[in-house]
């Protein structure tokens, strides 16, 4: 071979699963004056190849996920980088391999173990042109065994996500049935304790909490009641939330009068009593047809709705309630819609709108995600109706299963999030109030 100046600091890629065949020829060409840059994987060398530009890449054929041809041929197919010379440094040395590799785009073969005094001026010919060939019979051969290889791989890998995918489907199904087991198990002694620490208030006589000396036997057994309402709470989300994602959520279908359940559960709510000075208006809700739906989960729609209301609107504002008869299903936002009601026409639009700090357009689709809170949880509190009290982001989720499996919609509309201007935020519920049929 003829003697070739090196292209002084050429940058050269090195795509290689094995870290010590990467310090070999890391070492023995940057003693060159080669930069090299290393790659342990196929994508991982795409993605560098594409900042880099290098001048040539050398290219394992061996790896997990994409292999050394896969990769080639994705290479070629980008066009900033198709131009750049890529040799293949392999231990597949079995006749033929040369030449698929060749078909599969590489520009050079080389075979390993390499040969450590010439390997660099091997280097050297392929960065100032070299380019092995094969006849073009040769490349429609290879080219269609390549093809044949890359369909089985193709197989192979959706076998193998196919099995992956049932595995998880698998544990997640074990997961939900265990935290509804656990929650159902929970649920029998707090029921306990919440029966006996209301017999403990009644008892001692001190069935309302106000001007209780601290440290009566009635004060006591008030914050036992208090925290173990909490915690069913709680639990109950989490069993509701598991029952909503297994599609196990049972309804008991009767007629149901919006107005009244609205009421009820702001009055349960009760942020009076609880020193917020907030005033409510309500719109429209003592006219409402009756619709079909399960009272408990629809009361709890709107109890989960008020307590945020409440929660995020400053004392001194007001939350509006509005009810509408509508002839046809809503125009929801894309974000928010739900395609569950193609067969109702008109039905029954509650809004709820606060004056409170509003919700940013980009939180609003999460906002009825699982666990998602936008609320930095170092301030964490779980009241359900101090200003900024937060839950474990439970609410919003089982409210929309709620209304999902009554074949409604929910959505909300927020122009932006500011705790001083107070945009506010109006969540809207659309119940069916009969089939089209
Ligand atoms: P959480 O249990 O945390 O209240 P939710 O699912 O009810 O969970 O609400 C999720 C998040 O949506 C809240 O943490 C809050 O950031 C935001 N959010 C919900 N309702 C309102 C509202 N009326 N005004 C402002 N932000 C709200």
């Amino acid at each position: 071979m003829t003697e070739q100046t090196p292209i002084p600091k050429a940058d050269i890629l090195y795509i290689d699963d094995d870290p010590t065949n990467r310090t070999l020829v890391n070492r023995l060409l940057t003693n060159q004056q080669f930069k090299v840059w290393e790659a342990e994987n196929g994508l991982a060398g795409l993605e560098l190849a594409q900042t880099l530009h290098p001048a040539l890449i050398l290219m394992d054929i061996n790896m997990p996920g994409l292999d050394g041809h896969e990769t080639t041929t994705r290479l070629r197919s980008i066009p900033e980088l198709a131009h750049i010379p890529v040799v293949a440094v392999t231990a597949r040395t079995t006749p033929g391999e040369r030449e698929l590799a060749l078909a599969a785009g590489c520009d050079g073969y080389i075979p390993k173990p390499i040969n450590v005094d010439t390997f660099p001026d091997q280097i050297s010919a392929y960065l100032h042109g070299k380019h092995d060939t094969i006849s073009a019979e040769e490349r429609q051969r290879y080219l269609s065994l390549y093809n044949q290889k890359l369909v089985s791989r193709l197989e192979e890998k959706i076998i193998a996500l196919e099995e992956a995918n049932t595995k998880l489907q698998n544990i997640d199904k074990i997961k939900s049935d265990f935290i509804i087991l656990a929650a159902h198990e929970l649920r029998t002694p707090i029921t306990l304790i919440y029966g006996y620490a209301r017999l403990l208030q009644l008892k001692a006589g001190a069935l309302s909490e106000d001007g209780l000396p601290e440290g009566s036997v009635g004060d006591l057994s008030a914050r036992i009641f208090n925290s173990v309402y909490r915690l069913n709470h709680t639990v109950n989300d989490i069993l509701n939330i598991s029952l909503i994602a297994a599609d196990e959520m049972a309804l008991t279908y009767e007629p149901v009068n919006l107005g009244d359940i609205i009421k009820a559960a702001y009055n349960d709510l009760n942020p009076a009593k609880n020193d917020r000075t907030l005033t409510v208006g309500y719109k429209g809700l003592d006219n409402l047809p009756p619709i079909i739906g399960d009272s408990q989960r629809l009361q709890q729609v709107f109890w989960n709705l008020l307590s945020n209301a409440i929660k995020y609107t400053p004392d001194g504002n007001s939350i509006v309630i509005t009810g509408n008869i509508v002839d046809a299903p809503p125009a929801v936002p894309p974000p928010f819609y739900h395609a569950g009601n193609a067969n109702f026409n008109g039905g029954i639009i509650i809004s709820i709108k606060d004056s409170g700090i509003g919700i940013s357009p980009a939180d609003q689709p999460q906002i009825f995600e699982q666990f998602y809170t936008t609320a930095n949880t170092a301030y964490h509190s779980s009241s359900k109706v101090a200003v900024g009290g937060g839950g474990i982001g439970l609410g919003l989720p089982i409210a929309r299963g709620i209304v999902q499996a009554h074949h409604g919609q929910i959505w909300v509309e927020s122009l932006a999030h500011n705790p001083h201007t107070l945009p506010g935020s109006t969540f809207f519920v659309f119940l069916p109030l009969g089939d089209k049929s």
